[in-house]
């Protein structure tokens, strides 16, 4: 049995089968380490456009026919009380997939390119001083010639692990943080020929919205089976006080009429499971050798199905970052990128899912207009283009705004707006802090890199606070970003969380 590798990747979801294929394109040595018997369960069955790329260089169009996994066209969103809609289409086709047979096809195709696969449980990740230089696991079932734990040499690890985070729980990437979607609970089943549309519009996905975090999804999988699942807040749940079952039947009934009218009387064929607090991020998430990719890194909200593809973004990304590392013996400017890389992405989906749950109908109207063609990209997961990065600015900035609007206190709110206002078109600025104090009004701003730009306007802003509001009372100060936040703040005003503490 092989024990050294160049890369070892834990997990064998998407994110794991994607990294290990390209790494295999890199020329390099791989071995996947998966804890369950393949094919499993998984929720996450709609697919965006970005997937359908991966699967196209994949080569696995014909065996998405193999399977009659639906072709899918676009997105349709229920406003309240389904009184209004609007129609997102995918700009290249895709698809609706059962992940068991889709995430056993990607694992397959992995290993036809020379990955190799066993299934084990990754225990313990080993390392000389930041350097990752191996991995131990458990082998599932016999395997390992009864040895008991088995460990691996390699020179770069990739964490796919999902939900379970390992490199986290192992203390190599940082801790796992709750994020805004982090107290939601889905519950969910598939449903036996249920109402859909007529010809191709009856394979695509539809979401119910009901009010702010309430929602529903209805994705087909086949000609006769349809996904429904309802998603709500923690609390809301509790409230019912009901089993998931019933939970899930009190969803379909009441999230929105069309659903209702749609799956009453169908047949439920599947168990009723349910997933909650499947929001969080994993900061840091890539060092020396070592790279989180996917749900292992962070997951925001399913709303838009955007996970799948953000996992595979990162996988490909990841791989080229080893070869890139292995290649030269240096992995700090891969890892600076793949940071970068993955940052731009996933603030991109996080910020554009907070803009939506903050102003649904106007979404909707936007959607249908001046934003359209730049909602339909983000929709296909291409976070990084010019046009969906300038769409997400203006997005950004009626975030913010409403944000500095809810500071407390006149002065507070004086301040803070005039300081958003002003800085949120720098890229340099990382972070604003508020902060009220005895001495005064403080604002602490975090950047990423000092330009002379930046420097000149803080200069000048600085002047136009003490003409404004008096010497002794706004004090700035500025901080690298890595530096340690204020604690005491009132308001946080920071690119990655948008957040009002
Ligand atoms: C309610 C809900 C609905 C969603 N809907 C969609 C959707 O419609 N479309 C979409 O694109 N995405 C959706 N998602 C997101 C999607 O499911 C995930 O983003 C995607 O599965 C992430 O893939 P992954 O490879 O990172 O992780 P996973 O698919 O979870 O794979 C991780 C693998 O690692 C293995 N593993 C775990 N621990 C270990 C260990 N210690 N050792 C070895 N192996 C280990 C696991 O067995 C697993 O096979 C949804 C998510 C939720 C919560």
């Amino acid at each position: 049995m092989n024990r050294r590798y160049d890369a070892v990747v834990i997990g064998g979801g998407p994110g794991g089968a994607v990294a290990s294929y390209f790494l295999r394109q890199h020329g390099l040595s791989v071995l996947i380490l998966e804890r369950t018997p393949f094919p499993r369960y998984r929720i996450g069955e709609s697919l965006t456009g970005v997937t359908g790329d991966f699967v196209r260089e994949l080569g696995l169009v014909e065996k998405m026919g193999e399977h009659r996994f639906p072709p899918k066209s676009g997105v349709k969103v229920l406003g309240r009380e389904a009184k209004n809609e609007f129609f997102i289409p995918v700009p290249r086709p895709t698809w609706q997939v059962l992940r068991s047979a889709f995430d056993a096809i990607v694992l397959e195709r992995a290993q036809e390119t020379g990955a190799e696969l066993r299934y084990g449980t990754v225990t313990a990740v080993l390392r000389d001083g930041e350097r990752v230089t191996g991995v131990r696991y458990r082998p599932s079932g016999g395997e390992g010639g009864g040895e008991g734990e088995v460990d691996i040499e390699c020179r770069a690890v990739i964490d796919a692990s999902g939900h379970s985070a390992v490199l986290s729980k192992l203390g190599l990437a940082g801790r796992r943080r709750v994020d805004a979607f982090g107290r939601q609970i889905a519950v969910f089943s598939q449903y036996h020929r249920p109402i859909r549309d007529p010809g191709a519009m009856g394979d695509n996905t539809f979401i119910f919205y009901s009010r702010q975090y309430h929602w529903a999804w209805f994705i087909p999988l086949s000609p006769d089976v349809v996904s429904v699942g309802v998603v709500m807040p923690v609390t809301t749940y509790k409230e019912r006080g009901d089993s998931p079952e019933a939970v899930l039947r009190w969803g379909v009934e009441n999230v929105n009429p069309d659903l209702a009218r749609r799956v009453r009387g169908a047949r439920q064929v599947e168990d009723v499971r349910f997933i909650r607090n499947y929001s969080y991020r994993v900061e840091p998430f890539a060092g020396n050798g070592w790279f989180c990719v996917g749900d292992a890194h962070r997951f925001t909200d399913p709303i838009f199905s955007f996970g799948v593809s953000l996992t595979m973004l990162e996988a490909k990304a990841a791989a080229a970052a080893i070869a890139e590392g292995l290649r030269t013996g240096d992995f700090r400017e891969p890892v600076a990128n793949y940071v970068s890389y993955s940052d731009v992405g996933q603030n991109a989906i996080y910020d554009f899912i907070r803009y939506f749950w903050k102003y649904p109908a106007f979404f909707g109207i936007q959607s249908q207009g001046r934003m359209r063609k730049s909602i339909i990209s983000l929709f296909a997961v291409e976070c990084h283009s010019e046009e969906v990065q300038s769409m997400l600015k203006e997005m950004r900035r009626s975030l913010y705004t409403m944000q500095a609007e809810q500071l407390p206190g006149e002065r507070l709110r004086a301040v803070g707006e005039r300081a958003l206002a002003r800085f949120t078109d720098f890229q340099g600025i990382d972070a604003i802090y508020v902060a009220e104090r005895d001495t005064g009004i403080h604002l602490s701003f975090y950047l990423d890199e000092s330009t002379d730009d930046i420097r000149e306007s803080l200069t000048d802003f600085e002047r136009e606070l003490d003409a404004d509001f008096g010497k002794d009372r706004v004090a700035t100060s500025t901080w690298p970003a890595s530096h340690a936040r204020d604690a005491q703040a009132s308001a946080i005003f920071d690119r990655r969380t948008l957040r009002v503490s």
